[in-house]
């Protein structure tokens, strides 16, 4: 059994990142490390020494070696009675050692979490639903199958990463342009079952899955889609199934391990612009919002439309200390200073344009007449980056840093200053940790302002400001209340609680169901989906029971409970004064 972890990224920068997210973090010693519920010493014992020899010594962990399968920003990390641990960790490098680990678990009737880089952080990371699981850590399954890039897709296994892929289409010359979230550092499978979001044309990660392979709980291998067919020229072209489509079941599910994924890849473009327009007034959100989402609904704009608050946009260059040195969050008052003079709007949208230069040049033109009528008081910007030759192909490294990174699939750690925001440098001890509050809204200019003077008081009540941001769809916007803390302060850590459950109210009042959420969240969560009687979990529940008898596959995620673990659903929605 591994005490130590061997190095995951070999990129430097990478791994100095996951060894600074995770060195201070078990401030609190991650004992005791509970054994799974209803297991007994004995049989966790010998499911241990089961694992070690399907898996290696090497990949086996217990004890001190768990302290990176913890979750590096919990709220509850002081509270042992909150806090979500596991009991031991197992790193199968093959499908044939994951079926054996699943048979192992269902001999012994063990829950495992699993994930693929467990970088779903203000999620929970790697940390369990259900205290004393497994942890079913995929990471080493890491190979790229294919990158194809006359129909332009990838096919990966879980462990690879978005950096990884990057590197590999640059090595090969691939001409496509990958998708990438803000960090680079995650997998692209657990990403997109998880829906994350990068921020160029094929943006909607899980929207642009065709097929997929999954392991059952029970180690049958399925392959969903014209995957089906074993020989299908279309197997990673199509979503037409015959017969109900299935990929969605293994979205933020407990049903499966999604062992190999396909996605769609932007192909390289001739021409890309680099687009920006703000508005200098809070209020101005509405009118940004309507225009905007006509210009996503008629195929003006294609892809991502990411609009930031001005804070959101301020926290990525500095830290709260660096503009406001007085009590609490920033006021008002002080923020429209800073607007003044940063000459950043209060909202400020970003997207990329793609394509052939001509379209390319006609989009920009056509979205600058639609905002010079509709939101006369913004600013535009795009900068134009092509190929010269029409035939040609863009280098996405040729685009400079701040108009490009991830608007042209180049991964990177951009985004990771941001948790930075409350933590004085004077604070020698202090640790940045996030969250977010992330409802599903429709892309309306008025009930996004809405949703905005409700949560801001929510927020400064808990001594944050409101620091947003949201992913424009065609239809309905994913927003992001985001709230950043210093891990070591008791007290911001009940606020940031209490903030999250305010949001919660008022998101609920509104019919608004969220996008992704943390584990500690996970049945709060999924209690919304009310109509008739919670047919939706019901059902959900009646296939989790089918397939996996024994509960063994991630019980609790997404507040899907197989029957031998319901006892443990919250049914409470916690209350404060
Ligand atoms: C500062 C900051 C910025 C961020 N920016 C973004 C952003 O721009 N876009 C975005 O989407 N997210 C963002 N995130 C959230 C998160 O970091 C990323 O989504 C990250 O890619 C998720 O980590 P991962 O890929 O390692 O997933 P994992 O942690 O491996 O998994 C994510 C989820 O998918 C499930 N899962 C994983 N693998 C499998 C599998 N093989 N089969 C079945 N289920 C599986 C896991 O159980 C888990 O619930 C950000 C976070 C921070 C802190």
């Amino acid at each position: 059994m591994s005490i130590t972890h061997p190095q995951t990224y070999p990129h430097p920068d990478y791994e100095a990142a996951h060894q600074q997210t995770y060195e201070r973090a078990p401030r609190h010693p991650i004992t005791p490390i509970p054994l799974p519920p209803g297991v007994g010493q004995t049989d966790f014992d010998s499911a241990i020494s089961e694992f070690i020899s399907i898996a290696g010594e090497e990949s086996v962990f217990v004890k001190e070696g768990l302290s990176d399968y913890i979750d590096p920003y919990d709220v509850h990390e002081h509270d042992p009675s909150q806090r979500k641990l596991p009991s031991a960790a197992v790193c199968p490098d093959s499908t044939d050692q994951l079926s054996s680990v699943l048979r192992v678990a269902n001999k012994y009737k063990i829950p495992l979490w699993h994930f693929s880089r467990g970088k779903n952080l203000g999620y929970g990371g790697p940390a369990p639903r259900v205290n004393g699981s497994v942890a079913l850590d995929l990471h080493k399954l890491d190979k790229i199958i294919e990158v194809n890039d006359e129909y332009h897709y990838a096919v990966v296994e879980p462990g690879v990463t978005f950096i990884q892929l990057y590197e590999y289409c640059v090595e090969h010359k691939k001409k496509v342009w990958p998708s990438t979230p803000s960090l680079g550092w995650g997998s692209v499978i657990g990403n997109t079952v998880d829906r994350g979001m990068g921020f160029g044309m094929n943006y909607a990660h899980h929207q642009c899955v065709a097929g997929i392979e999954v392991m059952l709980p029970d180690g049958d291998v399925v392959r969903t889609g014209q995957w089906g067919i074993s020989s299908s020229p279309s197997a990673f072209l199509s979503k037409f199934t015959f017969g109900p489509s299935l990929e969605g079941l293994f979205f933020q599910s407990n049903l499966g391990v999604v062992t190999k994924m396909s996605l769609w890849l932007t192909p390289q473009p001739q021409a890309y612009m680099c687009c920006s327009f703000s508005m200098p007034l809070f209020t101005d959100l509405e009118v940004m919002v309507d225009a905007f989402g006509e210009m996503k609904r008629n195929g003006t704009v294609q892809s991502c439309v990411w609009f930031t608050s001005l804070i959101e946009t301020l926290c990525i260059m500095g830290r709260r200390e660096d503009y406001w040195t007085g009590e609490g969050p920033v006021p008002d008052w002080r923020l429209e200073e800073l607007r003044q003079e940063t000459g950043f709007g209060h909202w400020y949208a970003r997207w990329g344009l793609y394509g052939p230069k001509r379209i390319v040049e006609a989009q920009f033109e056509e979205i600058k007449s639609v905002l010079a009528r509709r939101a006369p008081t913004g600013t535009i910007a795009g900068n134009l980056y092509a190929h010269p030759g029409e035939d040609g192909r863009l280098d996405a490294t040729t685009v400079p840093d701040q108009d490009g990174q991830m608007f042209v699939g180049i991964p990177s750690l951009w985004s990771l200053p941001l948790i930075n925001w409350p933590i004085s440098k004077e604070k020698k001890d202090g640790k940045a940790a996030h969250g977010d509050y992330a409802p599903v809204i429709p892309s309306n200019g008025k009930l996004l302002m809405e949703w905005m003077e409700v949560s801001k008081p929510i927020c400064e009540a808990n001594g944050v400001e409101l620091m947003a941001d949201f992913f424009m769809h065609e239809r309905h916007v994913v927003l992001m209340n985001m709230f950043t803390w210093d891990q070591t302060d008791k007290t911001q850590k009940e606020k940031m609680e209490r903030l999250y459950y305010g949001l919660y109210e008022e998101a609920k009042k509104r019919g608004y169901g969220m996008y992704r959420g943390h584990v500690n969240h996970m049945d709060l969560i999924a209690h919304l989906n009310d109509f008739n009687n919670h047919a939706y979990n019901r059902f959900v529940e009646k296939i989790k029971d089918a397939i996996d008898p024994n509960g063994i596959l991630g019980p609790g995620k997404q507040g899907i409970w197989p029957k031998r673990f319901r006892h443990l659903r919250e049914t409470q929605e916690k209350r404060f004064d």
